[in-house]
């Protein structure tokens, strides 16, 4: 089974698509989350997302545009994305969204936003935050989302170790037990504004990563239609 490992939309239709073309026919779509929040297009992903039977979990930008966490726990930005999306998203995607649990396991993978023991909001940056997660799951491998970077933590021996992927990194699961971030395909924040994606072939266990072009200025040119904070719009030509 091939399966497109995503993360992090953020409402961002145009990114969204450019990474489904890229990445060809798939048998599944496994998402961890932030399918909405910062960018134009909430409805239209989420109609997106249920068309190809995506399955998601929720995040925390998710979760504020549901009025289920209380913006203030935003920066003003964000917040205002935030109040946007609430305001916009129809009854259809609230449903939808409110639907999708904080974790899911599938075969040998754990799918939530952050890390396992706090999905909402821990963000996996180090080994060691990663050597505190392990105890939280019970699968091998754990797919995470969050901060916007691709990044891997691999348990070998005693040591956590730390891959940094970039565009056509390759590599085999084995027995040793994993966090897996594919990076954001809406808002990538690791200098490089192309999309990120995952794809894992589940029997054989290879993970590709992926970098993919998409049409920048069709996304901010919506934002500004929809009044959204500049800062927001003009990140993502830096990809931070
Ligand atoms: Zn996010």
């Amino acid at each position: 089974m091939r399966v497109a490992c995503l993360t992090d939309l953020h409402a961002n239709l145009a990114a969204l698509d450019a990474v489904l073309a890229a990445l060809g026919p798939v048998d599944a779509v496994w998402v961890m989350g932030d399918i909405v929040g910062y960018g134009p297009d909430p409805d239209a992903v989420v109609a997106r997302l249920r068309e190809i039977d995506a399955i998601a979990v929720r995040g925390n930008h998710d979760a504020a545009a549901l009025g289920l966490i209380d913006v203030h726990d935003f920066n003003d930005d964000a917040a205002r994305a935030a109040l946007w999306t609430h305001g916009r998203i129809s009854p259809e995607t609230r449903d939808w969204l409110a639907a999708l649990p904080e974790r899911r396991e599938i075969g040998d993978f754990t799918l939530v936003h952050g890390s396992p023991r706090d999905p909402t909001w821990e963000y996996l940056w180090s080994p060691a935050a990663a050597a505190a997660n392990l105890g939280a799951f019970t699968t091998r491998h754990c797919l995470v989302g969050h901060t916007h970077v691709p990044l891997v933590f691999r348990l070998d021996g005693g040591r956590m170790e730390t891959i940094e992927p970039v565009d056509g990194t390759e590599l085999v699961l084995d027995a040793r037990r994993t966090f897996l971030n594919p990076g954001g395909v809406g808002q990538p924040r690791d200098g490089d504004p192309r999309a990120c994606a995952m794809l894992l072939e589940t029997e054989t266990g290879r993970l590709t990563w992926r970098r993919i072009p998409w049409p920048i200025a069709e996304t901010q040119a919506r934002m500004r239609e929809a009044g959204l904070p500049p800062r927001l719009v003009e990140r993502l030509s830096a990809g931070v």
